[in-house]
């Protein structure tokens, strides 16, 4: 029996080694990952700059303390300032961690302010993180059940609907922030219009309000640009990171400016691990790295292609909702519940993703080339119509019985 906690369904195979965007499980048997770890994977598995990054790193100092001077977190803090446009980053381990850093800036800046109930405006299908803050501003009941009571302070509207805000705004005087995923990854892959950024950005600008970009799977060059609010043209007051930060290694931010400049003093917040040398190092190393290589656009271009091919190889073929997405950030919505489609996947050694309950979503690494995506098209194609197929059979068979 096994002792970890059983928290996640996990599928039937071990991966134990990876090359770029390959993985290979036990038994030797080679996997194309259009997956990257939910996104975590940015330089894809083993990339040789970040290995040898990383050895010496290790072999130099793992960890030291943020009571000391850490150079690589300056330079660090340095590269993300440069990408995001703002001032301040504040390092620590996840996403959640980020988010809830967020939060706090948040609810320091309306009680800097005079508010003392603070409230934030979050969005219906969103998703946060799971500690008590984070699983509080999710906009999903699964992941809230249980946990309750909630943490006060959310107003939830629906995404895509400046309307709603505009109501929030002229009823509640308590409202400091607003909290988006710009692009949702767990809530199945739905994208923000650009023109409805831009519209939100314009309400927190007329109200004083943070504007807050949840990045945490969208950003770091998986839309084509660093960010998706500058697709927008618009500048946040506050933009958490996480998942592909650093390829791997568990690093979170919170990057703060404009409005949100100077809200945290010393003693506000903290972290233990967060920003650590090993971290940093390779933070450091997958931010040059993308850069270096040209990765932002090679995520448009193969990305594109992607979902271009998907929605030509599904067009027409009963039971496809839509294809949709915005670089290595892609969605595959079917009429109905489609988990298995993960599990034949790896029978035919692709690794993707159902979340939402009925989008298949894909987020290659930022590395993977024009041939693997055609590859990821070649390979998943065919199995979402055998398993569409498979369902309507169904139906038949039960009226034949
Ligand atoms: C994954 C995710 C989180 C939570 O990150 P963890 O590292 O799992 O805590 C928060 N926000 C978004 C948008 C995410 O995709």
């Amino acid at each position: 029996m096994s002792h970890v906690m059983n928290t996640y369904a996990r599928q039937p195979v071990a991966f134990v080694r990876g090359q770029g965007v390959w993985l290979y499980d036990e038994s030797g048997k080679p996997y194309l990952d259009a997956l990257a770890g939910i996104a975590v994977n940015t330089l894809g598995h083993n990339h040789p700059r970040l290995v040898r990054a990383l050895t010496e790193q290790i072999g130099r100092i793992i960890h030291s303390s943020n009571l000391f001077q850490i150079p690589l977190q300056e330079q660090a803090a340095d590269r993300i300032a440069a990408i995001t446009g703002l001032d301040e980053v504040f390092f620590c381990n996840s996403g959640l961690e980020a988010n809830e850093a967020a939060i706090k800036v948040a609810r320091k800046y309306g009680h800097d302010r005079g508010v003392a109930e603070p409230a934030i405006i979050v969005m219906e299908k969103a998703f946060h993180g799971r500690s008590l803050a984070t699983l509080s501003a999710t906009g999903s009941r699964k992941v809230q059940a249980g946990f309750e009571p909630l943490v006060q302070g959310f107003v939830r509207v629906p995404l895509n609907d400046l309307e709603a805000v505009r109501q929030v705004a002229a009823n509640n005087k308590n409202v400091v922030a607003v909290f988006i995923e710009p692009i949702q990854g767990e809530g199945g892959i739905n994208v923000s219009r650009l023109d409805y950024l831009r519209g939100l950005k314009e309400i927190c600008d007329a109200n004083d309000w943070l504007f807050m970009s949840d990045e945490v799977q969208c950003g770091l060059g998986r839309t084509g640009k660093w960010f998706v609010y500058q697709h927008a043209g618009i500048q946040p007051d506050v933009v958490p990171l996480a998942k592909g930060l650093a390829s791997g290694v568990p690093v979170g931010c919170c990057v703060v400016g404009n409005r949100a400049k100077g809200v945290f003093k010393p003693g506000n917040h903290g972290s233990t691990f967060g920003g650590n040398p090993l971290a940093m190092c390779a933070v450091v190393t997958t931010l040059d790295t993308v850069k270096d290589e040209g990765l932002l656009e090679n995520a448009v271009k193969v990305g594109d292609a992607i979902r271009n091919g998907l929605a030509a190889a599904l067009a027409g073929v009963e039971g496809v909702v839509e294809v949709r997405g915005m670089g290595m950030m892609i969605g595959v919505e079917l009429e109905r519940p489609c988990g298995e489609l993960v599990k034949m996947g790896l029978d035919a050694g692709l690794v993707c993703n159902v979340t939402a309950d009925n989008v298949i979503r894909l987020l290659p690494a930022l590395v993977m080339n024009g041939v693997e995506g055609r590859q990821v098209v070649e390979r998943l194609a065919p199995l979402v119509k055998e398993f569409l197929a498979r369902g309507a059979a169904q139906p038949r068979l039960a009226a034949a019985r």
